[in-house]
């Protein structure tokens, strides 16, 4: 085992030896220099003090701009680390510098950096290209204390030279008879002292790192020395992205981590015909940019989970393991049929999402397992066809006292998959509303058969009211009288929003309009 390790610090070799495992980047930098004092502010009510990653995979470059309070030291061996300081001081002439130089932000030093370290990673995002995704880059960081206008056409300008530097280098390939397949990601189109010294990057090596106080941190490369160290180590805890655990790290005292952020067969997503194998390690932004496309539901939950920060860091299986009773992202994966693949040294098993967790809350997940993969099927127009279904509604809907940051009331994921206008099959998940996500099993089978509709969903309601059960877990956050209506109004949602196979309405509903009456028609009836 080894005591100490390097990773690069704003461009410069940064040796750490004999640090506490359990070390955040924020803690090591408030002590490393005057300059970075800051960091040991609290700041996680306002977003977190946001440093960059660089993250080169395979033929893959990124920045993702990650909470330094939320990063435990060893997980950074080998990387690449910028400070929002050491973006400014590297190259001031950078478009991110000058803009936020020129524009007036009003923010203050915390949120400042956090404009920085968003604006940076959002330049070198090939796929932020719409108004609304810049939006979601701040959101959450960026409050009413700042002058947003003029963040969002500073982001405008900074992500339009990024996208010019884009088309120019596009144009010169089409000109060249270079392979015009060839990924732009592949290349250093950029060619800043940011991207260079993340081409020049060394790959990754084996960490097995012992701190003062014999405290261990694995960071296996394969399935074969996970399970090896988990037999050596029993009580070892896995760790993926750490928003959850780091968050802990102060209080509790692991005496063996084990990353599973290097574990190949945890890292990657493989695409299919009919499903996507989402390794259990994978950040929820890679999934996101990986699906969103395909599944716009998957794309619309995520907006609403935590922020960019939390995203790029927090794993699907990670979320799952952690089995937040009001997560968002649940009741969807049961809606997608989602399966989760649990593995130990006796075997691999699978379970649909739906039998995952447990009444009463936790899961099915033993302490010598890890969850490997999690299944989501792809429902395209060849897989519903061999099995009849002419179409597969799919959504999901969050009432929440804020956008982002904060705890659910009520979320609802809802698929009804139909022949013609009659209903062949249906999931209707809540989570929020019970110690663990439910599915509305009594009112699923009612729709099925029927013809999709207001009167048939009017008819299956009064089964949602008497079925499905909200308990008073939390009463400080929502009486569970109020959340009892959420599990009528937010499927309510859902058929206004897909009244007819054909149509899908604009999402214009917000839980405040009062459309929860059983018995009075909430829209116009649509035209057969
Ligand atoms: C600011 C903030 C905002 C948040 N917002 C939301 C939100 O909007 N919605 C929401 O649902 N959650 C939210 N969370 C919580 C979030 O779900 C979890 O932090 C995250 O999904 C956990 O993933 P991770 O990879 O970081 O897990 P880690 O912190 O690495 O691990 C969490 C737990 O899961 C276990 N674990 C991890 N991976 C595996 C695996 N493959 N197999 C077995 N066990 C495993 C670990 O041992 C640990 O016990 C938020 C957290 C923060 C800090």
């Amino acid at each position: 085992m080894q005591s100490r390790f390097t990773f690069e610090l704003d461009g410069e070799d940064c040796r750490v030896e004999r640090e506490n495992t359990h070390r955040t980047l924020a803690g090591f930098l408030s002590e490393l220099d005057p300059c970075f004092a800051h960091f040991a502010n609290d700041a996680s009510w306002r977003g977190g003090h946001l440093v960059v990653l660089g993250d080169l995979k395979g033929d893959r470059h990124r920045f993702r701009a990650v909470d330094a309070q939320l990063l435990m030291l060893p997980m950074l061996s080998g990387r690449q680390v910028w400070t929002p300081e050491g973006i400014r001081n590297a190259e001031p002439d950078h478009p991110v510098n000058l803009a936020l130089h020129n524009g007036h932000l009003e923010c203050g030093r915390a949120r400042g950096d956090a404009v920085v370290a968003l604006m940076f990673e959002g330049y070198y995002r090939p796929d932020l290209r719409r108004h609304v995704q810049s939006n979601d880059q701040f959101d959450a960081i960026i409050t009413r204390s700042a002058n947003i206008p003029a963040i969002r056409e500073v982001a405008a300008q900074v992500f339009a030279s990024a996208a010019q530097l884009r088309n120019e280098y596009g144009n010169k390939v089409t000109e060249s008879d270079e392979e015009s397949t060839e990924r732009l990601e592949n290349k250093d189109i950029f060619e800043d002292r940011f991207t260079k010294s993340l081409f020049d990057l060394k790959s990754r090596a084996f960490l097995s790192y012992v701190d003062d106080s014999k405290r261990r941190f694995h960071q296996p490369s394969n399935l074969v020395e996970l399970l090896k160290l988990k037999r050596e180590y029993p009580d070892a805890q896995f760790i993926a992205g750490g928003t959850e655990l780091a968050q802990q790290s102060g209080k509790v005292g692991w005496s063996n981590l084990i990353s599973l952020e290097d574990v190949k067969e945890l890292t990657g997503i493989t695409i299919a015909k009919d499903f996507w194998d989402i390794g259990a390690a994978v950040p929820l932004t890679e999934i996101a940019e990986e699906l969103g496309s395909e599944c716009e539901a998957f794309n619309k939950v995520i907006c609403r989970f935590g922020s960019r920060a939390i995203r790029n860091r927090a794993s699907l299986g990670g979320y799952l393991a952690t089995a937040w009773e009001s997560g968002q992202l649940t009741p969807l994966l049961m809606a997608l049929q989602a399966r989760v693949i649990l593995l130990s040294e006796e075997g691999e098993r699978d379970a649909p999402i739906s039998n995952f967790y447990k009444d009463g809350g936790g899961t099915i997940l033993n302490p010598n397992e890890v969850i490997r993969s999690i299944i989501i099927p792809r429902y395209n127009e060849s897989s519903l066809s061999e099995r009849g279904v002419t179409a597969r509604l799919c959504n999901t809907y969050t009432a929440a006292p804020r956008r982002t940051l904060c705890e659910p009331y009520a979320t609802g994921g809802f698929a009804v998959e139909l022949c013609g206008r009659k209903v062949s099959k249906a999931w209707i998940a809540y989570s929020g509303i019970n110690q663990h996500p439910v599915r509305a099993r009594e009112a699923e089978r009612f729709l099925a058969g029927k013809r999709w509709g207001e009167k048939t969903v009017f008819e299956m309601l009064p089964i949602l009211v008497d079925t499905v059960k909200v308990t008073d877990h939390r009463n400080e956050i929502a009486g569970s009288d109020y959340r009892k209506q959420l599990v009528v109004t937010l499927f309510q949602k859902f058929l206004f929003h897909h009244p007819t196979p054909e149509s899908i309405r604009p999402e214009s509903l917000t839980a405040a309009v009062d459309f929860a009456k059983l018995n009075q028609p909430f829209f116009d009836e649509i035209a057969d």
